[in-house]
């Protein structure tokens, strides 16, 4: 991909498709600033150069092609306007031309108030596409999808390039699928197996070790043939995990946390994996095995992290999940973590700063790791090869 920093941007009308979906409360109000506080480096150094800066970010799910005021990036242009230390305008009808200043920043109202932003339009992608001389994709969590503001621009645009944010964000990835230092070792906790298979497949065949937590390690254990009571698992997955335990990359749990109901206040039981009773169900992994996940972390060269060992919202079973994080926090291996309940873990433990790189995507982290196509990516990468 084409890097923004390698293209003079002096004078030129420069739009960044930014990831500015952030969470609001039901006020509208913004409770985390997190991903306008990312934007603001790709922003300063298009400042710096005295481009004429247009920012582009959709929010929440509007009904495609009307205008409705809760999904408005006001709240968003206020804010980076008082992180940035200068007037950010916003621009409702832009479609139909923007005025922008040399070393002005304007941002434009939500991208899916635009008939065709979803199904990538071409038409929109063109008339988006002459607004600018050079585009710029920085929002890698949009990556995944094929949309007008994410894809289709990037075909028009006289200049289309990868931001400082995506570019981080995509070498921190291929640092992990293409050539890790090894032994890599990757860690998939969460709910469901089912969601996961195409993540489980890739990895098992990229990986040294596969470690898997959460209700995706529920479905091992009955596919080798221990007893898990009455826990969250997938018997259609059986005998994918069966295929999987045969590569002989995956270790079993040794013990697990157990509790006879799924609620914060259930008390928690320490059992080994054989010892599981019929009322019983499987909320996290035990002092035993994180034990000896700790190991093969410490041993590790290169840690992939995804998903929770276990019902970590729940005080009494948080153990095992913030214990994996300390030990990829701790090690010197290159870690790289990624997906919301992640993300969340780490924030409630305060280890972001041990972690070497940690993906803003969910779904488009998850389908890089699947070793799917990002759009986004494959535009940029094509439009440099001209
Ligand atoms: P996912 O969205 O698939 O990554 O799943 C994350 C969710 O998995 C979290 O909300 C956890 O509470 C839940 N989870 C983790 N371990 C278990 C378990 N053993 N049983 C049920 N749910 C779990």
């Amino acid at each position: 991909m084409l890097s923004m920093k390698s293209i003079d941007l002096r004078h030129k009308r420069v739009m960044i498709r930014e990831d500015f979906n952030v969470p609001l409360d039901n006020e509208g109000k913004i409770t985390s600033d997190t991903r306008i506080q990312a934007a603001l480096p790709t922003i300063r150094l298009a400042l710096e150069q005295h481009a004429k800066v247009i920012l582009l970010s959709h929010l929440g799910r509007p009904v495609e092609g009307q205008y409705e005021e809760r999904y408005s990036l006001l709240s968003v242009a206020e804010k980076l306007s008082q992180l940035l230390g200068r007037p950010v305008r916003l621009v409702k009808n832009w479609l139909q031309g923007i005025e922008v200043e040399e070393g002005e920043v304007v941002l434009c109202e939500n991208v899916r108030f635009n008939f065709g932003e979803n199904a990538d339009d071409d038409l929109l992608s063109q008339k988006m596409a002459v607004l600018c001389d050079v585009f710029v994709m920085d929002a890698f969590a949009t990556a995944h999808r094929a949309q007008a503001s994410t894809h289709g621009i990037a075909k028009y645009a006289a200049v289309a390039c990868a931001g400082p944010l995506m570019m981080a964000e995509v070498e921190a990835l291929t640092a992990v699928m293409d050539n890790p230092a090894r032994p890599l070792l990757a860690i998939v906790g969460g709910a469901k197996i089912s969601s996961k298979l195409a993540l489980l497949e890739n990895l098992s065949r990229r990986t040294d070790q596969l470690i898997v937590g959460g209700g995706i390690a529920n479905t091992f254990l009955a596919a080798a043939g221990y007893p898990i009571g009455c826990s969250l698992y997938e018997p259609d997955s059986l005998s994918t995990a069966e295929k999987l335990l045969a590569m002989g990359k995956v270790p079993l749990p040794i013990d697990v946390v157990t509790a006879t109901a799924f609620s914060a206040e259930a008390l928690p039981v320490i059992k080994a994996i054989a010892d599981v009773a019929p009322d019983e169900m499987i909320l996290d992994i035990g002092p035993k095995t994180l034990a000896a996940y700790t190991t093969l972390i410490d041993d590790a060269k290169t840690i992939l992290w995804n998903g929770p060992v276990g019902v970590f919202e729940f005080p009494a079973f948080v153990h095992g999940t913030a214990g994996i994080a300390r030990a990829i926090a701790l090690s010197q291996a290159y870690s790289v973590a990624g997906g919301g309940d992640t993300l969340a873990a780490i924030e409630l433990f305060g280890l972001a700063s041990g972690i070497s790189s940690i993906s803003t995507g969910g779904g488009a982290f998850l389908e890089y790791m699947e070793g799917k196509e990002l759009p986004a990516i494959t535009i940029l990468n094509s439009r440099n090869e001209e």
